[in-house]
């Protein structure tokens, strides 16, 4: 990885925040909390629900001068638990106001309380993809017992999309902008140029367009990475300068990123028609077929990821599903190659980065 310029650096500690990095037992490694040395204080994120986690968090605050005590304000990113499992605990501890998205505090106020409900729909979305029971069932196991990092949070304070949240130093503009997951919040501020990003926009990997249940308790699944892709394209609108990501370090050339990240996606949807046109498979086998094993020790993930990419072919109307018993088949329904498909990515990106 190329250093970032120490000007930076300097901008970030200029603007008064912080980076604590939080250790989590994912794969994904440390997570990214913010301090904002403002009034009020201010968390952005905490890390997962684990005594480590807790001991990390207080030691890092205790280096820059500060005790979880002092905490006034803590925001939370989205629902993922490596991000909110200790907020409440800080909370409790500090007496902090807890601030997310408003169409996200029935879910976390409830966390959990719906765990065998969105096992049992995703159980039955991977069976329903070609994921044998014997994988669907060690999975569950293992969702159910990363749910002890989760937790619920009580939200004190509800942020409505577009509404500026403001402290005694910064305004910051809030953004909801889902598709990583349904209550991917972004955190703006236009006078410095920088952004609270979360797992949006992260440098070194992809943001997976995680199948969720919709916030709203519809039963209607949502497309999870159009709507990424969509929320995507207006970030990079924005005169960013420095992005500050939920894991790896703050990105400088967002655009470029985006750029590259829609490239991406274009070429992986491609290559899953060339899969199709080949012969009809399930999503499950369309993922075996991209990532061998890991399609098994990371079924759920990896079917997300097919999911998405086979919507913007049915958005295009290049693939359809047939049923097969109670298993779906992707079958191609035009014979244009793989590589004249023509711009998939809603909204496209034809204007080249600029800078
Ligand atoms: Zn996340």
């Amino acid at each position: 990885m190329t250093e970032l310029p120490p000007e930076v650096w300097q901008r970030i500690a200029e603007a008064g925040i912080r980076v604590l990095r939080i250790p989590t037992p994912f794969q994904v490694g440390r997570v990214n909390t913010y301090l904002l040395e403002d009034e009020p204080l201010t968390l952005v994120d905490s890390g997962p629900n684990s005594g480590k986690a807790l001991d990390e968090l207080e030691r890092q605050l205790d280096a820059l001068g500060h005790r979880i005590e002092d905490l006034e304000l803590i925001i939370v990113t989205h629902q993922h638990i490596d991000h909110l499992g200790l907020v409440d605990i800080v909370a409790n501890r500090s007496g902090a106001d807890v601030a997310a998205i408003d169409v996200a505090v029935p879910f976390l106020e409830n966390f959990g309380d719906d765990a065998e409900r969105d096992d049992e729909e995703a159980a039955a979305l991977m069976r329903r993809h070609g994921i044998s029971e014997e994988v669907v069932r060690a999975l569950r196991q293992v969702t159910g017992s990363f749910r002890a990092w989760g937790s619920k949070v009580k939200v004190s304070r509800p942020l409505h999309d577009g509404e500026q949240l403001r402290l005694r130093d910064r305004e910051l503009e809030v953004q909801h902008r889902p598709g990583h997951s349904p209550s991917d919040t972004l955190f703006w501020d236009a006078d410095r140029k920088i952004q609270l990003a979360a797992d949006h926009l992260i440098q070194h990997i992809s943001s997976n367009p995680l199948i969720s249940r919709p916030l709203d308790g519809s039963a209607q699944r949502t497309q999870a990475l159009v709507t990424y892709l969509e929320s995507l394209k207006r970030t990079r609108e924005l005169p960013a300068e420095i992005v500050l990501a939920g894991h790896g370090e703050p990105i400088t050339d967002h655009a470029a990123l985006i750029d590259s990240r829609f490239a991406m996606h274009q070429r992986r949807a491609e290559k899953l028609y060339g899969l199709i046109a080949e012969q009809s498979r399930t999503g499950h086998e369309l993922a075996q077929a991209i990532w061998g094993d890991v399609a098994v020790t990371q079924a759920f993930l990896t079917l997300s990821e097919v999911i998405g990419h086979v919507d913007l072919l049915e958005n295009a109307g290049y693939v359809s599903e047939v049923a097969e018993g109670e298993v779906i088949r992707y079958e191609a329904t035009s014979d244009t190659p793989a590589d004249q498909l023509g711009d998939l990515i809603p909204g496209g990106n034809p204007v080249p980065a600029q800078g």
